[in-house]
């Protein structure tokens, strides 16, 4: 799985993806992480990659061209890359539905772990393309047919959030990425609350104790306590 993350600021991607679940990931080389910069690729002095909305209104829009060609070059790759994935192309009728065009929007689809399971199951490439000021020139999603993307009701200041949140959520859906128990989580009841040592403390004068169930070993009460308590957080 390649997810090629398409951004005005790579730099905001780089330290979260060497934490833990994700570096591992990309050092078994079950994922790969590819960071496009759309200034790259832009033909305007400065390297600008905004300009004023047509029709007028606030804010700046981000130019389609260079990032369709920031896109165009993440997926061809360079070099050797580049040759072997010709060499495959030639090979494959069903190229492009391997490929998963995400333009991410406040106004979107709603992000969910049934999609992160869809994606992870069903595409090769995921293009993450970040937007930020007003957006992106819709061209884009006209283009690629990319499906719009929100990750909650909020306006944040640019789509690399976002990047993280589908990665990190896609990642941990490929088979041979958590280890074996952590991979169980959606066969087992999982808690809201919980407890680690020490049984009991004192702080501010109040003792906190973990629920005695917790300690008892019956692992049907422990199930039954577990269940209850998400029902209590529901309400
Ligand atoms: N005025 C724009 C609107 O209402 O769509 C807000 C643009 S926002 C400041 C800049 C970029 O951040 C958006 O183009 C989008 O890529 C990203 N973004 C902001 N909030 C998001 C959310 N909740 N989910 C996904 N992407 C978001």
């Amino acid at each position: 799985m390649r997810f090629h993350v398409i951004t005005l600021f790579p730099d905001s991607i780089r330290s979260y993806r060497e934490a833990s679940i994700i570096s591992k990931a990309e050092s078994k080389g079950l994922i790969s992480i590819l960071l496009s910069n759309p200034r790259d690729f832009s033909t305007h002095s400065h390297n600008k990659a905004d300009d004023r909305p047509y029709g007028g209104g606030p804010g700046m829009v981000m130019y389609a061209l260079p990032i369709l060609k920031a896109i165009h070059h993440s997926l061809s790759g360079n070099g050797l890359k580049r040759v072997l994935r010709k060499l495959s192309s030639l090979f494959s009728t069903t190229k492009d539905l391997h490929t998963k065009y995400v333009l991410f929007s406040p106004q979107g689809k709603k992000f969910t772990n049934i999609l992160a399971q869809e994606w992870a199951s069903s595409y090769k490439d995921i293009v993450l393309i970040c937007g930020r000021y007003e957006g992106v020139d819709d061209r884009v999603r006209e283009a690629l047919n990319a499906e719009e993307i929100s990750i909650g009701d909020y306006v944040l200041t640019g789509g690399e959030l976002p990047a993280l949140v589908v990665i990190d959520a896609v990642t941990r859906q490929i088979p041979g990425v958590l280890g074996n128990e952590e991979s169980k989580e959606s066969e087992r009841t999982a808690s809201p609350r919980m407890f680690t040592r020490p049984e009991s403390f004192v702080w501010n004068g109040n003792t906190y104790s973990v629920p005695e169930v917790l300690i008892e070993g019956n692992h049907a009460k422990i199930e039954e306590w577990r269940k209850n308590q998400q029902l209590e957080i529901k309400k």
